[in-house]
């Protein structure tokens, strides 16, 4: 059985700790800072075995070398930030299956926030770990690729499962839902699930995991219908002020 813990650290970022009670291992996902997730996994008897990192910046990798040094981890990341990512130990990129234990997860490539942004499918969990690529009623910042990349993005994420449940690693739900809001007045998902976000955020409780299936009702960027559409509404969320 695997077992998924979210770990809130910084300001609004999330490390995801994924644990396979089978082999007793352990992956970090995306591990901001060291100290809060070494605490949570041994809090819950875990060992930390792996860690797997999304992309580059320094909120998704700070805590890789303390963690590694401290439990022997290998790092896994995408090949095509290697220089970026020196404690990287192993660089996988679209196709490569990494293991936690028996169970697979599937890497593919979602370039735009990062030149060399990956994610990882985990089936057998039916879950999604997307770092900075698609958030709850949002997209990721295009900082070093195009509209176009993240349009193709959105493709690919959209084909999986209903009921995949899709890790990002912020907390930045209640800001997307209100530019969803000012981008799709008509959609009536989007209202609902602002007043629950609302609801959430009022109580200080964490509104992620998504899945794919609400984001296809209410994402305004993966439902915009063309690479114009989502190149607008991008550059709409970056000026926001709602
Ligand atoms: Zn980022």
């Amino acid at each position: 059985m695997i077992e998924i813990a979210r770990i809130p650290v910084l300001t609004d970022n999330y490390v995801w700790l994924v644990h396979d009670g089978e082999s007793k291992e352990t992956a970090a996902i995306d591990p901001a800072v060291a100290g809060p997730v070494l605490a949570a996994a041994e809090a819950r008897g875990w060992r930390i075995t792996q860690i797997w990192n999304t992309h580059w910046h320094p909120d998704h990798t700070g805590g890789n070398a303390e963690i590694r040094q401290a439990t022997g981890c290998t790092v896994t990341g995408p090949a095509a930030e290697a220089e970026r990512i020196p404690t990287l130990d192993r660089l996988v990129a679209e196709g490569d299956v990494v293991h936690l234990g028996g169970h697979a997860a599937r890497v593919i490539d979602v370039p735009a926030h990062t030149a060399g942004h990956i994610a990882y499918l985990m089936p057998a969990a039916k879950a999604a770990f997307v770092g900075d690529t698609l958030f709850a009623m949002g997209c990721g910042r295009l900082f070093e690729g195009t509209a176009a990349e993240m349009f193709a993005n959105m493709r690919k994420l959209e084909a999986l499962p209903d009921d995949t449940a899709v890790y990002c690693a912020h907390e930045y739900t209640q800001s997307n839902g209100r530019y969803a809001l000012a981008a799709e007045p008509g959609n009536e998902a989007i209202a609902r699930r602002m007043a629950e976000v609302d609801a959430l955020r009022a109580r200080g409780e964490a509104t992620v995991p998504t899945t794919i299936a609400l984001e296809r009702a209410t994402n305004p960027f993966m439902r915009a219908a063309s690479i114009e559409e989502l190149a607008e509404r991008r550059a709409a969320k970056d000026s926001f002020r709602g």
